[in-house]
Order: C-alpha cells, then structure tokens, then sequence
C-alpha cells in the first residue's frame, strides 16, 4: 500500500523512509502533489500540527497520509524550544543557528541542568479524515558544543547518556533504533497494519 508522508523536509523523509523500510509500504511524500498548499503549522502541540498535516494531506491526496511534528524540549528552559524548533532563532535561519541559540542559553550551566527530550508526534488519515494520533519521545542532555556530522537539526548537542556521544557521532543505525521518531513509528507501524487488513 501507498503511504504518502506530508512533508516537504528531505531529511525527516529520508529518517521516516529509513525506518519503514521492510514494511512493504511505498512511501512518498507531497512533493509529487504540486497543487499541495503549504500547511501552517499554528497547533499549540506537537499533535495538533501532526494531524493537521495529515488530515490535509489525506483530503488532498485521497490516500493513507502520515503527518509527522517534532522538536526539541530542553527541561531548564520551560521546554522550549518546544514546536518552535525548526524557527528557534527566527525564520529561514539555519539548524547552526538554532544550535548556537541553545548554546548561548544553557551557558554557564552543568551537565545535570542539560535535560532535554526529543518528541515526535505522528497522525494517520485517509479522505474520510483522522485515524490516529501516536508519540515517541526520546530523553538525553545537550552538550557543551557541537560534535559530529550526521543527523540534523540538533543532533550535534544532543547527547545519549547511555553512550556519552551525541545522536550526530552515533549515526543513523543507533539513532534509527532508539529515536523519538523510532518510537512513534514503531507505534504507527501497528496501526498502519489493522488498516491494511481492513482496505
Ligand atoms: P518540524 O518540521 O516543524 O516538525 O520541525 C522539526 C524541528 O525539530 C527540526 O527542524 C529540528 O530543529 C528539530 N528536530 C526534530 N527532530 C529532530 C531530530 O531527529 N534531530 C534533530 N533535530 C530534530
């Protein structure tokens, strides 16, 4: 079956592709739709931007869609930068900037004050509407400065504690099994499965 993913965002489809695979699904994202508007994303939570992306997506498209919101939560800054993570330092700036912000705040603070988590939120939907809402989180703490190159987004700050390297030295085989996407899809993936049988 079709899943079409709504986003536009080359990273996470290439994260959400990666860890559907063996699934049988055939994955593509509103790329391929040109008419697809630009969903806003004014939800106050990470689900409700997830739903309204697939919802749109489904009425659009007429097919099994996931929406997909995620962000960083850092505990000493009241969980931000929360559904504002992609446009922490203001709009169109980059994910170096969004890191440096994050530096320039936590400055000063130790190790045990650098609690973070990752969620993600995932929402399923056909053209009859929402089918189901699922979320992962992942915990960890932000480090000092910046350290490797995979990943995006944060993942160079954000430290495994169970491994002392962050998510962007670990690389996508470790990240893909323990991710707060991970765990959303891995819940996604059950739900996807009771559908199919029903279509
Ligand atoms: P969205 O496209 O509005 O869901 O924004 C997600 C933003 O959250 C990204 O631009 C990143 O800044 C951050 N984010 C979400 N998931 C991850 C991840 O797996 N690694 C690093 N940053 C992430």
């Amino acid at each position: 079956m079709e899943l079409i993913v709504a986003t536009r965002n080359k990273k996470k489809l290439k994260e959400i592709k990666a860890i559907l695979k063996g699934t049988g699904l055939k994955l593509s994202s509103l790329a391929a739709y040109r008419k697809a508007p630009k969903i806003v994303e004014n939800g106050k939570t990470f689900r409700e931007n997830a739903v309204k992306k697939a919802v749109k997506a489904g009425s659009l498209t007429g097919k099994l869609t996931l929406g997909e919101d995620s962000g960083l939560c850092v505990e000493a800054l009241g969980g931000a930068p929360g559904i504002y993570s992609s446009r922490f330092s203001g709009k169109n700036k980059s994910d170096s900037q969004n890191n440096l912000k994050l530096l320039r705040l936590l400055k000063g603070r130790p190790l045990s004050k650098r609690k973070a988590h990752y969620v993600c939120a995932v929402a399923l939907a056909d053209s009859n509407g929402l089918i189901a809402t699922v979320e992962g989180r992942c915990r960890g703490l932000i480090g000092f400065r910046l350290k490797g190159r995979h990943g995006f987004g944060y993942d160079p700050l954000f430290i495994i504690p169970k491994y002392k390297q962050t998510f962007a030295q670990l690389g996508e085989k470790i990240k893909h099994k323990m991710s707060h996407r991970y765990r959303a899809l891995e819940k996604a993936k059950k739900i996807i499965k009771k559908y199919i049988e029903k279509h």
